[in-house]
């Protein structure tokens, strides 16, 4: 077998959910079972890429496994890091495919914002991503695998670690349901990536027959991207995703199987002139005030005039954004104001676009 067969033929081990590599070790290697325990502290709790440095193993294992599997991390292309702290990684992947993930800094901890797809075919006409397209879905090791290597880098540069996670980057997740949720999975195994799923918040349109997959898996509670109170300022927004009715999401919402303490956070991107209005926030109010939800707002944030010197939209007055904040509270709607990070890098929500801006 030449080399570049070889290479072809491994196993990728960040691809493998906890279930997967026991298979591997024990009818693969043939070797007992905690050894996949071994392997699983190296890959997700230490990092370690590189066979020859898993101390605990026996030189022949060691051996084997450089024939057998590789461990691959997507490479960092360009690190950006913005006036204040956030650090936008453009990533490559096996294929040459390039994505990028971001690490914003929340006190003493990071929260990372995951890419799910390669693109996105969802079109959403405030963001940048849309415009790509789709060219294909991430695997798990690839959705993963910007975890270890944002670790890594926080860790050289010597910064605090990632402690929350956001499925909020490139794509949406619930087309790459399966992916997904082996992701979730693996989040959730003992002496693994320790950041459990509780902490990681998946975005998404809203798309019924997976959110009941979603939530019937126990995983995650999902954020939706919601973004106008009525079908018809949605199907203008978001013509994509409008496909669903509003009815017919909010009702599969009401379903969805929730903890005590869990709420349903529905997101709303305030576009200046377009969606932020009173008459707007009493229009969701009436969507949402009887709902078990939380709202959280997001000013839009134009790409920059280097990448698009006429954005479709443009950002919200604070004013506005103050009013319609108060207006939902005082509807008791639990809202929030998402601080928008790192816009001047272009990696705040809605501007990932390859290293644009
Ligand atoms: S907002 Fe999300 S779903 Fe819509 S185009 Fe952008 S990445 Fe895709």
């Amino acid at each position: 077998m030449t080399d570049a067969a070889s290479t072809l033929s491994k196993v990728d081990l960040l691809n493998l959910t906890r279930s997967e590599l026991e298979a591997f070790v024990l009818e693969d290697l043939r070797q007992p079972r905690f050894r996949a325990d071994q392997l699983w502290h190296w890959l997700w709790q230490r990092g370690v890429r590189d066979f020859a440095a898993m101390t605990n193993l026996s030189k022949d294992l060691k051996a084997r496994l450089a024939q057998r599997a590789e461990i691959f991390w997507p490479g960092v292309d360009v690190v950006r890091t913005s006036r204040d702290g956030t650090i936008k990684l453009l990533l490559r992947l096996r294929d040459g495919e390039r994505i990028e993930t971001v690490l914003i800094p929340m006190g003493q901890h990071y929260t990372q914002c995951l890419s799910t797809q390669v693109g996105c075919a969802m079109a959403c006409t405030f963001c940048s991503t849309g415009e790509l397209g789709l060219t294909r879905n991430m695997t798990m090791g690839e959705i993963l695998g910007q975890v270890v290597v944002g670790r890594a880098h926080l860790a050289a540069s010597g910064l605090p670690t990632v402690r929350n996670l956001v499925f909020m980057g490139m794509g949406e997740p619930l087309m790459n349901l399966a992916e997904l949720l082996r992701s979730l999975e693996t989040l959730g195994s003992a002496e693994g990536i320790s950041i459990a799923s509780r902490r990681a918040t998946v975005s998404s349109v809203g798309i019924p027959q997976a959110l009941k997959i979603l939530g019937d898996s126990g995983l995650a509670v999902p954020a939706i991207s919601l973004h106008a109170p009525t079908q018809e300022l949605r199907e203008k927004l978001m013509p994509k995703a409008a496909h669903v009715p509003l009815d017919e999401l909010l009702g599969c919402l009401d379903r969805y199987p929730l903890k005590s303490r869990e709420r349903v956070t529905y997101e709303y991107i305030l576009l200046g002139g377009v969606n932020d209005s009173i008459v707007h926030a009493k229009q969701l109010v009436k969507l949402l005030g009887q709902r078990r939800c939380k709202v959280n707002l997001i000013g839009y944030n134009p790409p920059p005039p280097s990448v698009c010197p006429d954005p479709p939209y443009r950002a919200p007055e604070q004013a506005d954004v103050l009013a319609f904040e108060e207006y939902l509270r005082s509807k008791r709607i639990t809202t929030f104001i998402r601080r928008s990070m790192g816009q001047d890098i272009a990696a705040a929500c809605g501007q990932l676009k390859l290293l644009a801006g």
